[in-house]
């Protein structure tokens, strides 16, 4: 019996899903659909024109060779649009564009902290959040949170990457809470704000006042609270303040950069506090996220993007959604400013800056590191990695402990690791002397940017 389409669709990929990388199969296999298949002809019907471009250029003659493995006839692979394929954004009228108003090219994403609750950013909502693998859980006990403020998960400690949302759920709680509890009393505040309220509070004497306000809210959202290492009395009061609403069941819930383990310096009591409830961490989006983030994007802001455009934005950032979003709004605002249609060729030259920075961090190893650094200070590889602790190697290894930590994404527990198995808090040591020195001598800073320089050519 001969095979169907699907059939030996199916057998197709199933072989090609081995050879090729998950995000490729993402991109550019799963949108095809095979239309129509006899002993000559398979005919692949794909989302645009972008497509059968480049899956012929790159894929065509492995697409035959499988065919053949399968049905074991020499079959041509061909494509063609598909009149149904979904349009990724609202295609406005093509024929006549109306002449783009300045105005309408949304400002970048914010990144501003917001001081006081009034000042939630509208669009922080639960409804403009896309949820996906790498957020789920965070999203879910957020939201439950947000249902029921202080009876489920207290507290939530939400932890995660720059850029990945932990903001926009802290204060999609605090939105939903003000929605539907409107009797309740939210507060939305970064740990920053909250240190510097604190010590104003002491030299004015309105401690009173400052203690007050926190201990009567509902709702306390505190956001980047990793802010709080480092400063003992800060904490100690952020203990009090926790302690107090807990115990009339209040709801309090945190962001940070790191999980609470990770972060240095900071009072034992608190830290545990801070485990007391869920802690929930939120991981760089999948390709299929970052699309629907994508499209999301575009359609709120009434953007129009081709398809292929998006595809290769998604396909290109994978780090940070704040860049996912401010690579869009970036081509369009050329597209507006210059006239000019997007291409993907006109995208890559656009966001060059920002896809290098995407390849800079997935590429560069904590071997590297070790190695460009060793070199410059004349030092053997393999001591970096010993137990030996005198001046003239410990030096290097915290330059190079330091550069693993903003060059690559391993967490402090890995860098350590590769290094002889030392402790995480000897890598955070390292990082902030290395941080404190950097901001006071210039010199410093100079040889450290060089080194800085050689490691991201690779040289
Ligand atoms: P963080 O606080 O983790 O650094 P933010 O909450 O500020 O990150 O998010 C950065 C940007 O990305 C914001 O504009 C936010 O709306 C957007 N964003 C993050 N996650 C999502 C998501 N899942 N869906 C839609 N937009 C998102
Ligand atoms: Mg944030």
């Amino acid at each position: 019996m001969p095979l169907n389409p699907e059939q030996l669709w199916d057998e197709v990929l199933s072989h090609l899903k081995n050879n090729i990388s998950r995000e490729s199969y993402e991109l550019w296999f799963k949108p095809i659909t095979p239309a129509s298949f006899d002993d000559k002809f398979l005919n692949l019907s794909v989302p645009n024109k972008f497509f059968s471009d480049w899956l012929q250029d790159h894929y065509q003659e492995e697409l035959e060779k499988l065919v053949k493995n399968v049905t074991d006839k020499d079959v041509k692979v061909i494509f063609s649009l598909d009149p149904n394929s979904k349009k990724l954004i609202i295609e406005k009228d093509i024929e006549e564009p109306a002449p783009p108003e300045k105005e309408a090219i949304p400002s970048p994403v914010p990144e501003t902290s917001f001081n006081r609750s009034e000042d939630l950013y509208p669009k922080y909502i639960f409804k403009n959040f896309v949820v996906g693998g790498s957020n789920r859980f965070a999203q879910a006990t957020a939201e439950a949170v947000a249902n029921a403020p202080g009876e489920v998960y207290n507290p939530l400690f939400i932890y995660g990457g720059v850029g990945l949302g932990k903001t926009h759920l802290l204060q999609a709680i605090g939105h939903h809470v003000k929605e539907k509890f409107p009797h309740l009393s939210v507060f939305y505040i970064t740990a920053e704000r909250f240190t510097n309220e604190f010590i104003e509070s002491i030299q004015k004497k309105q401690m009173i006042n400052f203690r007050a306000k926190y201990r009567n809210l509902n709702l306390f959202l505190i956001d980047d609270v990793q802010f709080i290492s480092d400063k003992p009395s800060s904490q100690e009061e952020l203990f009090h303040i926790f302690n107090s609403l807990y115990g009339t069941h209040n709801q309090v819930a945190f962001a940070s950069d790191r999980p609470p383990k990770e972060i240095q310096n900071l009072v034992e009591r608190l830290r545990s506090r801070f485990q007391w409830g869920v802690i929930a961490d939120i991981q760089p989006p999948d390709l299929e996220t970052r699309i629907a983030i994508l499209r999301a994007k575009a359609e709120s802001e009434n953007l129009f993007v081709p398809d292929d455009v998006l595809l290769f934005i998604a396909g290109e950032i994978k780090a940070n959604i704040r860049d996912l979003e401010g690579a869009l709004i970036r081509i369009v605002a050329f597209s507006h400013v210059t006239g000019t249609e997007i291409t993907i060729d006109r995208a890559k030259e656009i966001l060059r800056d920002i896809i290098i920075k995407e390849e800079i961090i997935g590429q560069i190893t904590i071997e590297s590191i070790q190695k460009i650094v060793a070199r410059h200070f004349k030092i053997d590889i393999r001591d970096m990695k010993s137990k030996k602790r005198t001046a003239a190697l410990a030096f290097p290894r915290q330059i190079a402990m330091y550069l693993a930590r903003i060059l690559t994404e391993f967490s402090t527990t890995e860098i350590g690791d590769s290094f002889g198995g030392r402790d995480h808090t000897t890598v955070m040591y390292a990082n902030e002397k290395i941080k404190n020195k950097l901001s006071v001598d210039p010199y410093f800073s100079a040889l450290v940017n060089k080194i800085t320089g050689e490691i991201k050519s690779g040289e």
